[in-house]
């Protein structure tokens, strides 16, 4: 090692919170640790100039603490770009619960993690992500007004997935248009990885319109009903990279476009629902650029999720979440027309126009 790297590790070591590598000017990071609930949770809250910092809690059995702070370091951050090119006045914020959802989340769990959230007074709110579902936040509901995402019948807008879910698949029909000429997704072959809250709606979608759907997903039995309910095929083998698809669409976790798979990629499109799909923004962003393949940036394209719990605090009806959604499409498509015409990545070109909301912001508050 050369003495450089010696003392760069060294300063990670010593500052593993301001010294990560994900950490990027975050406004505030707040450790959540209850004993007797067994809460381990971590709350980030990257940046509030356009409004509060909103976005979804995550509980994921993480490996370990630096894991999980990793996770919400990359995911506020995302939050702030995402609201920002949606053009929602709400800032970038998340949170990850250290645990595993299946067997250690409980309503105890869910109310002290609340209180986390309220001693915040409003500048961070949460909502759903992985590992979550609408009745944890109506418990979060019971302890602080500042959650989103909670039931109809509490007034709330509900689950947020479907809408995420109709986005992406805008998103998805402004890439083909861009990269097929066409926005028809009629016998195009779609790898959707992950068929969860999202990826099943999203299966749905696709099938409807004819295309043809090829799931993979680590839960045996969700493979089994969802390939049966849309009669689509389950693809299990560990190589899903290679398989020469159409469209990849990433509906699991994030940095499954890293340096062990790009070059794998057969697929001509990404669009998929999953946070910070590129593990390195930029490099991965110039290689698919290179390769010819047409990413549509997770964070424009997976909003719709936003723009629903969004309608929780400004008071929009069905029709605008639905209509600001489909805005996916046009927007997709003016970015990938902005990013031939500047020569730079979707990812950047997307950023750019964020970046810019941001700092008109900060100048009018100057
Ligand atoms: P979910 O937990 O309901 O579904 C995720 C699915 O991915 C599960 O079925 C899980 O088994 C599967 N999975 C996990 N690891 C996998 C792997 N290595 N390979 C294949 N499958 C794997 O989550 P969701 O709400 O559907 O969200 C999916 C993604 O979209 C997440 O990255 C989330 O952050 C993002 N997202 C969701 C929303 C929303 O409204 N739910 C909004 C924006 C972004």
């Amino acid at each position: 090692m050369t003495a450089d790297i010696i003392e760069a590790k060294k300063l990670k070591d010593l500052s593993p919170v301001f010294g990560n590598l994900s950490f990027n000017d975050h406004e505030q990071i707040v450790f959540c640790n209850d004993k007797k609930t067994g809460l381990k949770a971590i709350i980030g809250i990257h940046n509030t100039t356009l409004g509060p910092a909103l976005g979804g809690t995550r509980m994921w059995n993480y490996k370990n603490e630096a894991e999980a702070l990793q996770d919400v370091l990359r995911l506020s951050r995302g939050m702030t770009y995402k609201s920002a090119i949606t053009g929602l006045n709400l800032g970038g914020g998340k949170a990850v619960i250290i645990g595993d959802a299946k067997t250690q989340k409980n309503d105890a769990l869910m109310r002290r993690f609340g209180q986390f959230v309220d001693s915040l007074s409003g500048k961070y709110i949460t909502a759903e992500d992985v590992g979550m579902e609408t009745r944890d936040m109506d418990i979060i509901r019971e302890v602080t007004p500042h959650v989103t995402g909670i039931s109809e019948s509490k007034g709330g807008a509900g689950n947020p997935s479907p809408i995420t879910a109709y986005g992406v698949y805008m998103g998805m029909k402004a890439a083909a248009k861009y990269k097929f000429g066409t926005e028809n997704l009629e016998d195009k072959t779609i790898l959707v990885q992950g068929i969860g809250h999202v990826g099943e709606t999203l299966v749905d979608l696709a099938t409807k319109e004819g295309a043809k759907v090829i799931i993979n997903d680590i839960n045996a039995e969700q493979l089994e009903r969802v390939s049966k309910k849309y009669g689509v095929t389950i693809y299990s083998d560990l190589d899903i990279y290679g398989l020469d698809v159409d469209i990849y669409a990433p509906c699991a976790l994030g940095a499954t476009i890293n340096d062990n798979t790009i070059d794998r990629l057969k697929a001509k499109v990404i669009a998929g629902a999953a946070n910070n799909q590129l593990q390195d923004e930029i490099k991965h962003g110039r290689i698919l650029r290179e390769k010819g393949i047409a990413y549509a940036p997770d964070f424009l394209i997976n909003a719709g999720g936003i723009i629903n719990v969004y309608a929780e605090l400004v008071g929009y009806d069905k029709s605008e979440i639905k209509s600001k959604t489909e805005n996916i499409y046009n927007t997709t498509l003016e970015i990938f027309k902005l990013a031939d015409k500047e020569e730079i990545t979707t990812y950047q070109a997307a950023f750019n126009i964020a970046q810019a909301r941001i700092d008109a912001k900060n100048k009018e508050l100057s």
